[in-house]
């Protein structure tokens, strides 16, 4: 079979692996369509994978063997799969901090997403492999685990009717959050980034303000926009240090702010302290997603509550992985969301 292996960002191979052998309640899925996720390119960028890595997690594909005992699932089911799948049982499971487990740290799917077939282990099977409705797509289905995250985040920001919201980073899961805003009844919901494009694309997913962070001050546009209160709830899906401090500066009293960027390690940020415990500003946290998430954005994608086929700028083969990560990382390409397939 077909993989992309990542060796460093100028070296990335398809290689002809053997297909993984399957054994009791396994699955081997035929990948259809794979997102190229904003890790997979942290990870690309920074080298932080070992070299033969296949990457990738965001999969639509089709069963197409099935160990012995697998009893919800047959031979040409059509599903979304995740690479992760949480104990929870354990000191952090029972906190509903699933993706701190040190067991979803340590599965995955093999040999990654980028690939023309995936192993699944009895514990995917039986949590993070979900059956497709008939008329959905497998790009719709590889949208699921973006949307999985931004849920995750968007539950975690306890989102009520009527609040305002900013979005600082309107990439491929900032242009999901300000959809689920939307659809979460929020008030004003604000888009904030330095592309014209991913403004332009976050006006027709539904924003109902623009900041372009390049030309306009981020807090002089937030009060005036907010009556001078600030934003009721703030997520920050851009990793640049200094956005996270001003995400405190914008914040309405008793407001939250969540990041949700990846940032380099060690990364220590200012925010001004009083915010935090005389105005009552929450400053919190979303990583990625659980099996909790995958019915509810499966009904969101499927209802089109979610727009995900807008999102997709564009569309690569398995040995064109180096290109795909080339255009998402030009920041003058008109790029939102990648998508990958077999050939
Ligand atoms: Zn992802
Ligand atoms: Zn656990």
């Amino acid at each position: 079979m077909k993989v992309a292996a990542y060796y460093n960002i100028d070296d990335i191979r398809t290689e002809d692996r053997d297909l993984p052998e399957l054994t009791d309640g396994e699955a081997l899925i035929k990948m259809h369509s794979c997102g190229l996720c904003g890790t997979d390119i942290h990870k690309a960028v920074h080298g932080t994978v070992k070299p033969g890595t296949v990457l990738g997690h965001e999969v639509g594909g089709e069963i197409v063997k099935l160990g012995k005992g697998v009893e919800d699932f047959q031979v040409g089911d059509w599903v979304f799969l995740a690479h992760h799948v949480p104990c929870f049982t354990c000191h952090s499971c029972q906190r509903g901090h699933h993706t701190v487990c040190r067991q979803w740290k340590e599965t995955n799917i093999e040999p990654g997403g980028f690939s023309e077939y995936i192993r699944l282990s009895p514990l995917h099977v039986k949590h993070s492999m979900v059956k497709l409705p008939d008329d959905m797509t497998f790009e719709q289905a590889a949208m699921m685990e973006p949307t999985a995250c931004a849920l995750r985040a968007i539950e975690r920001a306890g989102i009520r009717p009527g609040d305002s919201v900013m979005i600082i980073g309107t990439g491929q899961v900032g242009a999901i959050l300000l959809q689920l805003a939307k659809a979460w009844r929020a008030g004003t919901v604000i888009a904030n980034d330095v592309s014209e494009f991913r403004l332009e694309m976050s006006a027709k997913l539904g924003a109902d303000q623009i900041i372009n962070g390049a030309r306009e001050n981020m807090k002089q546009r937030v009060m005036e926009i907010t009556e001078g209160r600030g934003a009721d709830v703030i997520f920050v899906a851009a990793a640049v240090p200094a956005l996270l401090s001003q995400a405190v500066e914008c914040a309405a009293k008793g407001g939250t702010v969540l990041s949700f960027a990846i940032f380099n390690e060690g990364t220590t940020v200012p925010v001004e302290a009083n915010r935090i415990c005389m105005d009552e500003v929450s400053l919190i946290g979303s990583y990625s997603s659980t099996p909790f998430e995958y019915p509810t954005v499966l009904e969101l994608i499927h209802r089109k509550v979610i727009d995900v086929e807008s999102m997709i700028t564009h569309r690569f083969s398995l040995d064109q992985l180096d290109q795909a990560i080339k255009t998402a990382t030009d920041p003058g390409e008109k790029c939102l969301k990648v998508m990958i397939s077999p050939a």
